[in-house]
């Protein structure tokens, strides 16, 4: 069998860049081994414009917040489903000193922020007030990853299988993997990627995270609600998203039962009214030392490229970056220096 490009993975990386080549009618196959604990099938989806307890915006928010809207509107509309949702982000001030950040932001006149006047006494116990971020997303990953993944099957771009990195042979400009040959050949491993032989040398900083997902009556899933924890609607009736923690050391990628009961305990004192856990995920983050994607070609195998690196915020820098690689593959635009591998051309070329 002959591609241009073969994908290795179908998170939300391999997910948009498959897409931007599909729609680039560029020849492509995908091939996915659909881990259950990849983080883009445990992530909440939340995508944000400020973050953190300084209310720090993010990095390129005006032009990535609203690419990723249209991004997953696009890919939704495609496939027929409702691949992200408007869920502005209701932040309940846990303490005095993160009304005051908060109030300071706003004094700044960040554009993401304003207080809340409404009344939420009824639903939640807290006691300093309530400021909103907006526009804030949840994108749908639970329903766009299968959707995906049928499309791909219906158009016999993907094989499901676990790939060997040591059964890839590059001969000049050829990728060969069992009978396949490609032109070139994209790692989008997630957290796999930092024992992948071509990258395992990138500052790769993988992150454990965990999330319970709980079914809450009553509680409208117009938002998403923050304290000490976040509360994320999820597609289902009643269904939310609980999370999370961030362990930068781990034996495994399992649930913890420490995580279980500081979440239980959490969602007591931030809720009035009843909840039940129905599941309790986690993943392993793919993230980085300096907090940037890691994407391009790499220096010595030039046919062998990576997406990756997306850390905590996937969702939305996955469309970003994927669209920007394919750009990049057709014709020829340059990558952002920020996130181009060749700022690692030396650790790689070792
Ligand atoms: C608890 C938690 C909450 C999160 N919440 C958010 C959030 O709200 N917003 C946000 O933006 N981000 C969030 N994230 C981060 C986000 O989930 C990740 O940045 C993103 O999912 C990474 O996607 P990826 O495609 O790079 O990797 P992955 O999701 O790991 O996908 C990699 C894919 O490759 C496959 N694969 C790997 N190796 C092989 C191989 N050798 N052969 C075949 N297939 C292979 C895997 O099965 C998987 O399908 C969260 C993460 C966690 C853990």
């Amino acid at each position: 069998m002959q591609t241009d490009i073969l994908v290795i993975g179908q998170g939300i990386c391999g997910t948009f860049l498959s897409y931007y080549l599909d729609k680039a009618g560029v020849d492509y196959l995908v091939i996915d081994d659909s881990r259950e604990d990849a983080p883009s099938r445990v992530a909440a989806g939340i995508i944000n414009p400020v973050t953190g307890r300084r209310v720090v915006t993010v990095w390129k928010a005006d032009e990535i917040i609203p690419y990723s809207w249209e991004a997953y509107g696009e890919i939704g509309a495609l496939l027929g489903i409702t691949a992200i949702s408007q869920k502005n982000i209701l932040d309940f001030f846990p303490n005095p000193f993160m009304r005051e950040s908060f109030l300071k932001k706003k004094a700044e006149d960040n554009p993401y922020i304003n207080l809340v006047e409404t009344d939420y006494s009824h639903l939640f116990n807290y006691e300093f007030g309530i400021g909103s971020i907006q526009p804030a997303y949840t994108a749908h990953l639970q329903t766009l990853l299968p959707a995906w993944r049928n499309y791909l099957q219906t158009h016999q771009r993907l094989l499901s299988e676990t790939v060997d990195p040591a059964q890839i042979v590059i001969d000049q400009d050829i990728v060969r993997y069992k009978d396949i040959r490609a032109k070139k050949i994209i790692f989008c491993d997630g957290a796999a990627g930092n024992e992948n032989p071509y990258f395992a040398n990138l500052p790769f900083a993988p992150n454990k995270g965990e999330a319970l997902l709980v079914t809450i009556p009553g509680l409208a899933q117009d938002h998403i609600y923050k304290k000490s924890i976040t509360l994320a609607p999820l597609p289902e009736p009643e269904l939310f998203w609980a999370g999370s923690n961030y362990l930068w050391e781990f034996e495994d990628s399992r649930p913890t039962s420490e995580f279980y009961e500081q979440t239980i305990q959490q969602l007591q004192h931030f809720l009035k009214i009843p909840f039940t856990v129905v599941d309790h995920l986690a993943a392993i983050r793919p993230a980085t030392v300096e907090r940037r994607p890691f994407t391009g070609f790499h220096p010595v195998h030039t046919a062998v490229g990576i997406l990756n690196g997306m850390g905590t915020k996937g969702c939305s820098l996955a469309p970003y970056f994927a669209k920007q690689l394919c750009d990049h593959i057709t014709g020829g635009v340059p990558l952002s220096p920020e996130a181009d591998i060749s700022r690692y051309t030396k650790v790689l070329s070792r």
